[in-house]
């Protein structure tokens, strides 16, 4: 009896040790400081055999004048698209036909990379080329660009210093409507592929260029991913690489590289008020306009909650500007630090984000209340009220949950005028019966939730983050050091969310000199550094041999 007393004591004294150490070293681990994530650079194993024509890409002038001539050829053949385009292009193909000529223009351009991949056209202008490789084991890697430009407005044509679609060249920037979304990307992908070509190589892994023609009104006519699913099947690509990301920008005094590795969800929604007209003379308190204005008063006054999350990259963007920044005050380094245990500190960091540096779109979801209509003629009350407001959903958000809120808000309002409310999401549901003194209704006209996270370990990420050290930190400027590049947040969207199902590698990222917004995307006289081109053409035709090369 003594003795199984002993061992039964001795058994729960063992198994509280254990239980405790366990504890113990998890919360350690749980509350450590977390680190910016180390990348190093990456070249692929050939790069002696194509280290001349990377140089001569970088540094030759007759490459750099030629390749300004492609970049012109292609702003002067104009692809503006417009909201309120024809949706299917079978109701207006002379409309439409603009994009046959540009890829006309592709073809007379670029007669190597036609000789080697097959072109296939998808609803009519969406350009899928896929160039072949010997190993069909090995999942092909996508490109991709959009051969679409948003327009220019003719009340701000004489500010332009040279003509939008003249391609103008100045010795150091080309400018003009698309050359920074996304024309020099998608003619910078060609040029490395057809350097590539003339350099012998043949790839092993299959590239497939996949270049829509709507991207700036959403892209509801790109069917190019429902294709290559369809002909592939999901989860049947190695990698996408498409346009955004930040490339080069010093973010409070680090150098950094910042690729999108998610995307914030959409939403496009509508508030409609109807109440009961009538004449003017015998108005009541309210018209529903007046109504909308207080509902838009208590919509500006509500802000969505900010998060400070590893769901969101941006985090791990903060923590490297935390752990490397000059300039950041060190009790917010630290709070950036600590965020991850610590509520106090987190809350300090997402203020510091939202608040100090006034960027909050990259913390919390937000929206822009973007178009309003209502009222037809002073002397009859409006019938009929309704507003549009555009949301970008956080990542720790769902569509359901930035809809719940935006419902909330309102519904004080709703309240106050007895008026009855509704949702057309999920179905349509009355949420509060129909009523005399007139009725809102919430419509999604169109949503999508945030973007899955792109996985930041592993080869594919050392491959794709090395190539950009590689690339900026040995051949443009050798032997230069100290760029971070940190996986970051896309507040735009771009033609990816169609590609989701096809892998989960999804990087937005531009190479380049100029971080887009510098480069006055979608702006009055809208340029790139003619260098930053021939950066992007690098990084392609580096990025393509290091994945070639690899087994995954
Ligand atoms: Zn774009």
């Amino acid at each position: 009896m003594q003795y199984f007393e002993t061992r039964i004591v001795g058994f729960i004294v063992v198994g509280l040790f254990i239980v405790l150490s366990l504890v113990w070293s998890f919360s350690e681990e749980s509350k450590a400081v977390v680190e910016c994530p180390a990348t190093k650079p990456h070249r692929p194993s050939t790069y002696h055999s194509h280290k001349a024509t990377l140089s001569k890409i970088l540094h030759s002038e007759d490459f750099r004048n030629a390749s300004v001539e492609k970049l012109q050829a292609a702003i002067r053949t104009r692809t503006e698209v417009y909201d309120d385009d024809p949706i299917l292009v079978e109701d207006d193909f002379t409309y439409w036909s603009k994009f046959e000529k540009f890829e006309q223009l592709l073809k007379s351009t670029f007669p190597l990379f036609y000789s080697k991949t097959s072109l296939h056209k998808v609803n009519y202008h969406g350009l899928v080329y896929i160039w072949e490789g010997s190993d069909s084991s090995l999942k092909p890697l996508v490109l991709m660009a959009h051969q679409d430009t948003v327009p220019v407005s003719n009340l701000t044509l004489s500010q332009w210093k040279h003509d939008p679609f003249s391609g103008d060249y100045d010795g150091e920037n080309v400018y003009g409507r698309g050359i920074a979304d996304c024309k020099d990307q998608l003619i910078g992908l060609l040029e490395a592929a057809e350097e590539l070509i003339s350099n012998e190589f043949s790839p092993r892994r299959t590239i497939i260029y996949s270049f829509g023609f709507d991207e700036e009104v959403g892209g509801p006519r790109n069917k190019n991913a429902e294709w290559l699913e369809q002909k592939f099947g999901k989860d049947s690509m190695y990698a996408v690489l498409d346009e955004g990301g930040v490339n080069l920008d010093t973010i409070q005094g680090v150098k950094m590289s910042v690729p999108g590795t998610a995307e914030k969800g959409y939403m496009d929604l509508k508030i409609i008020l109807e109440t009961p007209g009538g004449h003017s003379s015998i108005p009541p308190r309210h018209t529903s306009i007046g109504i909308m204005g207080e509902m838009i008063v208590e919509l500006e006054k509500s802000e969505f909650p900010t998060y400070f999350t590893k769901h969101n990259p941006a985090f791990w963007e903060y923590v490297c500007v935390a752990e490397h920044s000059p300039e950041m005050p060190s009790s917010v380094k630290k709070s950036i630090l600590s965020a991850g245990h610590d509520q106090k500190a987190n809350e300090i960091a997402r203020n510091y984000i939202d608040v100090d540096l006034g960027k909050g779109f990259v913390v919390k979801s937000t929206r822009a209340i973007d178009i309003i209509t209502g009222g037809v003629k002073a002397n009859a009350l409006p019938e009929y009220v309704e507003l549009t407001m555009n949301v970008r959903i956080a990542m720790e958000e769902t569509v359901d949950t930035v809809v719940d809120r935006i419902i909330a808000t309102i519904e004080p309002v709703v309240d106050k005028y007895h008026l009855g409310l509704a949702s057309d999401f999920n179905g349509r549901q009355e949420l509060k019966p129909s009523r005399p003194a007139g009725n809102c209704l919430l419509k999604v006209v169109q949503a999508f939730p945030p973007a899955p996270l792109t996985p930041t370990q592993g080869n594919h990420w050392d491959i794709f983050s090395g190539t950009i050290h590689h690339v900026y930190e040995d051949l443009v400027a050798p032997d230069s050091t100290g760029l971070i590049v940190a996986p970051g947040i896309g507040s735009g969207n771009t033609d990816t969310k169609y590609y989701w199902n096809l892998t989960k590698h999804i990087y937005r990222y531009r190479p380049g000199l100029l971080p887009g917004v510098y480069s006055k995307e979608h702006g009055i006289n809208e340029y790139i550094p003619m260098d930053s081109h021939l950066h992007l053409i690098v990084f392609y035709y580096e990025y393509i041999l290091s994945v070639d090369e690899t087994d995954d």
